[in-house]
This record gives C-alpha cells, structure tokens and sequence, in this order.
C-alpha cells in the first residue's frame, strides 16, 4: 500500500462513521472492477460462539466499504455430515439456512466443502440406501445448478469445481473426476474470450497444504496431504499453460492464508470463517474472509479481514 493511499484509507474510515473500509493499493489504476467476500470453512454448528461469529462475519461483509457485491462461500458451510446421522446433518443444514437468511441479503455462489458431503464416513450407510447420500442433499439444500457450475460478471468468468472425491480404501482424495474434467475443460474452451477465476473448496496450489500439521516428517520433508491440495495440479498446470485467461484460484479447506503467483496464475486460500473450528485462531490466522477485487485488465486483488477485530 502507498502512503497517501494508507492516508486516504483512514480519513476514509473517519468520515464513514467508522465503518470498516479497504484500500487497494493501485486501485485507481484499474478501471472496472468486479468486489465481492469470499468466506470459507464456516463450519457452522449450534451453539453461541459459531452462531454469533457467523453473522457478524455476515454482517461485517455488508457493511464493508467500498461495497461488495455478492458473497462466494467456499465450502465446509457446516461442521459436518461426513461422519453424520441423518437427523444431525437435518439440523446443520436448518442452522446454516435460518442464520444465513437473518443475516445475509446478498447474493451467495456456493461451493461443495468435504464436511458438506454427506454420510461416507457412516459405516451403515448404503450407497443405495438414501437418494440423498453423498452431495445430493448439499447441492439440493444449497440450490446449486449442479455440483460444479459456472457463472459469468463483467469480464470474468467464474468456475466452481467440486474437489472432494471419495477413496474407496477410506478418507477422500482432491481431484477432479473425468466427467468434471471434460465439462472443465469445455468451460475454458467456451470462455477464452473472459478472464477465469476458479473456485474449489481444496486448494489446486497451495503452500498451506504442506504447512496444515505446522510440522515436517522426521526426515526433514514437508508433506502435502493428498486430501489437503488437488493430486491433479500437475495435469491442471498444464491445462492452465493453453488458456492464459486462466488468472485467479480461490480456495480454502486449510484454515490457514496464503497468496501464491506462478505461472501467471495467482492462487488464494482464505483462511476461515470459523478460525480454529470457533476456538479463536488457527496457527497464526484468527477467524477472517477475504475481500477479493477482479480488474477488468485481468489483475486481482485480496484482502483478508479479521472480521471480529476490525
Ligand atoms: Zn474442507
């Protein structure tokens, strides 16, 4: 950030009565943008703390200035339903959906998180069983178009992956199945003439990844977890070298931050909403969502806000 505009953020935040107030740095260089929250493993369960904390993460994303103009939630909406009964996950879903309702009147893209997939870990649970096992009930309960889907503002094209694939032999794997792959592939065909900005609850490149335990191997290797960052970045990486409209991926998942360039693609994970599952932080991150800013010259930016202390 530059120093007069440091300065002319905070006269701002004066003259608005307080209310909270970003500064981009070059803002005023990039005319036409698209603003909007990105909030994340919310991870919503009942009780004061994770109640009260999302809806002033909510209100918090209203009443921010410059004005957002629509909400992304990355995933992990809920505490849990991979290891859930029915009637748990039932009242999961009520609480996310009457305090959204109260507190939000933004638009919301949703996202697919791992905690939203539903029954996996339930050992009586039959595939066949219930019509809403696995992301039938999250995708139904969210109203998404499908359980990945895409929309379109400005200039950018937005695509929303589904990460969390499931591991026969136990637990879940991040990548992208072959049937969201050729639909991936057919979206950046049909939308060379936008910039791109994915969306996907685990990281398809990330530094947090590595860092999730805050530890190394005895033998001195940072391990990055097959469920903590997409096992296909590799064959991504190289989908991403034909479209260089791709510019943006946003994700979540590790509750921690980080902002990562390569290759001209600029990779954000956005902490969470909830912090370390609503006991204050995680690591070195309190509870936060980010503010992001797509520029119509392809750029991006992102601020992280702590959102109970700001
Ligand atoms: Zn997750």
């Amino acid at each position: 950030m530059k120093r007069n505009e440091f300065i002319q953020g905070a006269a701002a935040v004066i003259a608005g009565n307080m209310l909270p107030n970003l500064s981009f740095a070059e803002e005023s260089n990039k005319i036409g943008k698209i603003r909007f929250a990105y909030l994340t493993d919310t991870h919503l369960k009942a009780g004061i703390v994770p109640e009260t904390g999302f809806a002033s993460a909510l209100h918090h994303a209203q009443s921010i200035k410059p004005k957002v103009d629509f909400i992304i939630n990355g995933g992990d909406s809920i505490m849990d339903s991979l290891e859930a009964d029915k009637q748990k996950t039932q009242a999961q879903w009520d609480l996310f959906h009457s305090v959204l309702k109260k507190e939000n009147s933004l638009p919301v893209y949703h996202c697919i998180g791992n905690h939203d997939v539903w029954g996996w870990f339930v050992k009586e649970n039959k595939p066949d069983a219930d019509r809403l096992y696995g992301k039938v009930w999250v995708v139904e309960t969210l109203q998404m178009p499908g359980r990945y889907y895409s929309f379109s503002k400005g200039k950018w094209h937005f695509i929303v992956l589904d990460s969390t694939q499931l591991n026969p032999a136990g637990g879940y794997i991040a990548y992208l199945d072959p049937g969201q792959l050729d639909w991936f592939r057919q979206e950046l065909e049909k939308s060379k003439d936008k910039f791109v900005c994915i969306v996907s609850h685990i990281p398809i490149l990330s530094i947090c990844a590595g860092l999730f335990f805050n530890k190394t191997e005895t033998n001195g290797d940072l391990k990055i977890q097959r469920n903590l960052m997409h096992t296909d970045f590799l064959a991504l990486k190289k989908i991403f070298m034909d479209y260089p409209n791709i510019k943006v991926c946003l994700s979540g998942h590790i509750h921690l931050q980080d902002e990562l360039d390569y290759l001209g693609v600029r990779y954000y994970c956005n902490g969470a909403v909830c912090g370390n599952w609503w006991s204050g932080a995680f690591q070195e991150f309190a509870p936060a969502y980010a503010v992001i800013e797509l520029y119509d010259n392809g750029t991006s930016e992102r601020k992280m806000i702590d959102y109970s202390n700001s």
